[in-house]
């Protein structure tokens, strides 16, 4: 049986909805085991992420799209130029949508049809945006996504295809999560932000566990860290072995950020509990440009447990060692991980890491969505793109392509964002140009979508292949 407890006080929760915080002491809550009662167990099906279903929290339909089982690469080259004699990559590229976040979407959309749930919104500079929005569609579930300002442009292209209703809002994901609680509250969507649903960190345990099996326990284990869950998450899933009696040691964690946006390494080097808040965090790496770490309390833990290191690197080693890895081993690498190869190998050349000890670096998403090269050619379509799609008439196209609605469903579809009025001058307006009609059924008048309005939402859509 899974518990959901206080990772500070200890006080119990029920189980779902997955609630993030501590009512009584504001600290984040996370689910734990019985594991005497989970006793002697095997792993059993094949290779992916349901294999651990019995170490994850229930749920009863399964939302999959292939997810896990991800190739562990003997990086043998890069391991040569470093002078190392084992360094292993976990290709999370190879995913259904190419990153590890569509381990959290697979087990929140699990849990949020088990819940009965229609709409999910999630915060996302990227990544999570994309899985959701695939895991979503999969499972005819509306998925909303409030994207920062800046944004990697393969991510906004794969959320627009997965057929997300997108909002822009704020600077970077710091303030986009803020939004996502706000609409939240207003309209009891399921909340699938990372930091807001502690199903995100019990989702990317399995990493470890796949390790495990895989390969065994490393000396080192190096990720990237952004909101810092991650960094927990697998050294969550050593430490659930260990107790398990599967493995006997555990993996010292090493926690890399860009030297621009490091507030996790900044409170690590000050022995400080809690992460120092970066004001204006700058970073190419935009998965982990996150300035104010919801999770950085966590990694903190885990870095400490583990005798663990946290260390920054400059953009210009992380371009450099995102080349390389690319150029050595075949792998297209997002900046994020490329950042733990330019971490290991700070580390090699100032001998913390030596030529015998085991090392596996995660590779959390692939380059393809990430590239600078592809945002700077691309930055006039995203605005000409976001704006049809963000305009209320494709919203409210979008939302009747799937349902007819009458005018008070669409506004807490749309996240009550305006007044009713608004939404009735835009109804009208559609009506007028034949793009909706009207219909009366017990008393509210339905609106429904025409056949004209069918197809200007294709030619929306047939715009966004041209990303
Ligand atoms: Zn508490």
């Amino acid at each position: 049986m899974t518990i959901l407890r206080c990772t500070r006080c200890s006080a119990i929760y029920e189980r779902n909805p997955p609630q993030f915080q501590c009512e009584k002491c504001g600290n984040l809550l996370e689910y734990t085991y019985d594991f005497e009662e989970a006793g002697n167990f095997e792993f059993t099906g094949p290779f992916g992420f349901w294999r651990y279903r019995q170490l994850l929290p229930e749920v009863g339909t399964l939302a999959t799209l292939g997810e896990g089982g991800t190739p562990l690469h003997k990086a043998e080259r890069l391991a040569e130029e470093m002078r190392l004699k084992v360094l292993y990559l976990k290709d999370e590229t190879r995913n259904p949508t190419n990153s590890f976040r569509d381990r959290c979407a697979a087990l929140m959309v699990s849990n949020a049809l088990d819940l009965k749930h229609d709409n999910v919104i999630c915060a996302s500079n990227g990544n999570l945006g994309a899985s959701l929005a695939a895991y979503c569609a999969k499972s005819g579930l509306i998925c909303h996504v409030i994207v920062p300002k800046i944004v990697d442009m393969g991510k906004l292209a794969q959320m627009l295809i997965y057929d997300a209703i997108i909002e822009e809002h704020g600077e970077a994901v710091d303030d986009a999560l803020k939004r996502a609680r706000s609409l939240q509250n207003e309209t009891g969507w399921y909340q699938a932000t990372a930091e807001l649903n502690p199903l995100a960190i019990e989702s990317q345990k399995t990493i470890a566990f796949e390790i495990a099996e895989q390969f065994g326990v490393p000396d080192w284990f190096i990720v990237s860290m952004g909101s810092g869950g991650t960094t927990y998450s697998i050294w969550k899933g050593f430490k659930e072995l260990k107790t398990l009696g599967k493995i006997d040691d555990l993996p010292r964690m090493v926690g890399v950020q860009a030297r621009g946006c490091a507030p996790i390494v900044k409170a690590h080097e000050e022995n400080k509990p809690e992460p120092t808040v970066v004001q204006k965090p700058v970073t190419h790496a935009l998965a982990i440009l996150v300035g104010n770490p919801l999770n950085g309390i966590l990694a903190l833990q885990a870095l400490k447990e583990s005798r663990g290191i946290a260390i920054s690197v400059p953009d210009a080693e992380i371009i450099a060692a995102e080349q390389e890895i690319a150029r050595l081993e075949g792998i297209f690498a997002e900046p994020a991980s490329s950042a733990t190869i330019a971490g290991l190998k700070k580390l090699a050349q100032q001998n913390i890491i030596t030529q015998e000890d085991k090392v596996v670096c995660l590779i959390t998403g692939s380059g393809l969505k990430a590239t600078d090269v592809l945002q700077s050619l691309t930055k006039k379509r995203k605005t000409a793109i976001l704006g049809l799609e963000l305009s209320t008439k494709g919203k409210i196209l979008r939302i009747l392509s799937r349902k007819d609605a009458y005018g008070y469903g669409l506004w807490k579809k749309l996240g009550k964002t305006m007044t009713r009025g608004a939404i009735y001058q835009h109804l009208n307006e559609l009506a007028r140009k034949g793009i909706v009609i009207t219909y009366e059924k017990s008393g509210r008048k339905y609106f429904k979508i025409t056949a004209r309005g069918k197809q200007i939402l294709r030619s929306i859509d047939e715009l966004k292949t041209l990303l």
